[in-house]
């Protein structure tokens, strides 16, 4: 099984790699791939380029051969839709099960994403816990694809949804952007790597 983990990752931090780590091992993943969103279509414009974002995410998981970064949404010249993302990995991994990991927070907007039903035609959907978040009542189309046992994944290529607790680190990349904003010290909720490329290239210093 070949995980996604898409994300603006503006900047990447602890709550993303500690749950990368976490699912790749619970899930016995043979890649774990983090794409970074060239041209996020669901909210404003990220304050680092797609370029910083990618070099900060290739900087954070240096040593983590487990990990690796896809900048497949860089290469294309056009709003950075998941499903369109799914439908090229489905190409390079015919045969493979594919796994679209999200957390909590954007499960809820998930019927937002342009095409969102199409997303289960390329992969299942892990939503991850996050603090803070509470999922309601699951819409219908969700409960008929929603699977209790992780074994069941492994069995089809696509389709199904699966909810996977992961390790709770109340952690956003709109709180680290504030403190750097605020002069205030990030340290420890993101690689030592990211934040001294983060001031090095002066990010996030105004609002
Ligand atoms: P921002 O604060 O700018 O919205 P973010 O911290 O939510 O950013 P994103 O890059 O938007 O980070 O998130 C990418 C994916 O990682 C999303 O699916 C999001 O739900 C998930 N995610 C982000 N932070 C955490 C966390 N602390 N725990 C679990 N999942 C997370």
């Amino acid at each position: 099984m070949i995980g996604v983990f898409g994300g603006t990752f503006d900047p990447i931090h602890f709550g993303h790699l500690r749950s990368a780590l976490e699912v790749n091992e619970v899930f016995g993943l043979s890649k774990l791939l983090l794409i970074p969103s060239a041209q996020p279509p669901h909210r404003a414009e990220p304050a680092a380029s797609a370029t910083e974002r990618l070099q900060m995410l290739e900087l954070a998981i240096n040593h983590h051969p487990e990990l690796c970064v896809d900048a497949r949404e860089l290469e294309r010249d056009s709003p950075s839709y998941m499903v369109d993302t799914l439908r090229s990995l489905r190409h390079d991994y015919p045969q493979e099960t594919l796994l679209l990991f999200i957390g909590a927070d954007a499960f809820k907007q998930l019927m937002s994403w342009h095409q969102w039903p199409h997303l289960f035609d390329f992969a299942h959907i892990v939503v991850m816990t996050r603090p803070g978040v509470v999922l309601e009542t699951l819409a219908d189309f969700f409960k008929a694809r929603h699977c209790q046992q992780l074994t069941e994944l492994a069995s089809t290529r696509a389709g199904k949804l699966y909810f996977q607790q992961v390790t709770p680190l109340d952690i956003s990349a709109t709180a680290i952007r504030q403190m750097i904003t605020k002069q205030q010290n990030p340290g420890f909720l993101l690689p030592d790597t990211v934040l001294a490329y983060i001031r090095q290239h002066q990010l996030y210093q105004r609002h």
